[in-house]
């Protein structure tokens, strides 16, 4: 994928790792590659995350959303529940392995364990693919993604919401549109995690005192503005930037760290701590698979990018 003319890309490091019944092994490269800068560089988009829509951004795209600038959440783990359930039972009711008496596992729990981890896979390739499309369609857009501060581990632990949650993936969202507005010179904008962007109208600005969960409808007072709670608060967001607003950091300037008190943000993003700048060359961890270029599956199933290795033999 090295442009004509530019150094073939540098392996650094090689990880190893065993999940699900399947070796993974990630390069850590350096590559040299000029990602397209935005189509809209000087437009910004707000992005509401949700759970029944995976996101409402602010302004439709074609393609991504539907007219209204939803994006349906595909909620696979729902999907496959039913199937993961059954396979898992039939798991449990054959003799695995037990550490304590140093039993070894039969091989009808072999084949039922096979089994549940490629159901497993599956759910987790769909969720993957869906969310890199989902970024990747959002940077390779706007110049500017404006999200808000979820407190993604906070909200984990509420037990009614923690599954949804974690299928819809909104902190790999948050990690994905980080390093993808970076390698496009774009910027990712994290509102404060206390901006009202649910309870401010976004036609007048007015705030409301309270707005329940259940009211899906915005309606405000003052202005008599009614939209749909999620898109009022995508439009808030996106409007954050352009009055040049009181959010708290801007994820892509490595000086400028999200900060309201809580919780100090790592200080290296994943891909690097340097801003995009196509002459200089990238350092790109795809420590957790998600780089086309780097990552090399050596199960069973393989990856759809670029280097594959299958039994051993690159393809
Ligand atoms: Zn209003």
């Amino acid at each position: 994928m090295a442009a004509a003319g530019s150094r073939p890309p540098r392996v650094l490091s090689a990880t190893v790792r065993f999940e699900r019944g399947r070796w993974f092994v990630s390069f850590q490269v350096e590559v040299q590659r000029a990602d397209p800068v935005p189509a809209r560089p000087g437009e910004s988009v707000g992005v509401d995350l949700g759970i029944s829509h995976l996101a409402v951004l602010s302004t439709p795209v074609p393609d991504v959303t539907d007219e209204n600038g939803f994006v349906a959440n595909p909620r696979h783990l729902d999907a496959a529940q039913k199937r993961l359930r059954r396979a898992s039972r039939r798991v449990s009711r054959r003799c695995g392995p037990d550490t304590r008496t140093g039993r070894k596992p039969s091989n009808r729990w072999r084949k039922a364990n096979h089994d549940r981890n490629r159901l497993l896979h599956r759910v987790a390739n769909l969720r993957r693919d869906g969310l890199h499309k989902l970024t990747t369609a959002l940077t390779s857009r706007f110049g500017t993604v404006v999200v808000e501060d979820l407190n993604v581990s906070g909200m984990l632990k509420n037990r009614r919401l923690a599954r949804h949650l974690a299928d819809a993936g909104f902190g790999e969202v948050r990690r994905q549109l980080d390093y993808k507005t970076r390698w496009r010179g774009g910027r990712l904008h994290v509102a404060d995690r206390w901006f009202p962007s649910s309870k401010m109208c976004s036609g007048c600005g007015a705030v409301k005192a309270k707005l329940p969960l259940r009211v899906r409808a915005f309606h405000c007072e003052q202005c008599d503005l009614v939209l749909d709670r999620d898109v009022n608060a995508a439009c808030n967001l996106a409007r954050l930037v352009q009055v040049g607003g009181s959010g708290t950091g801007v994820a892509a300037d490595p000086d400028t760290q999200v900060s309201n008190g809580r919780r100090s943000r790592r200080k290296t993003p994943p891909c690097g701590a340097d801003g995009v700048d196509a002459s200089t060359p990238q350092r790109v961890s795809a420590s957790d698979g998600d780089h086309p270029l780097v990552t090399v599956d050596c199960g069973a199933g393989v990856l759809t990018h670029a280097h594959s290795i299958r039994n051993g033999s690159v393809e």
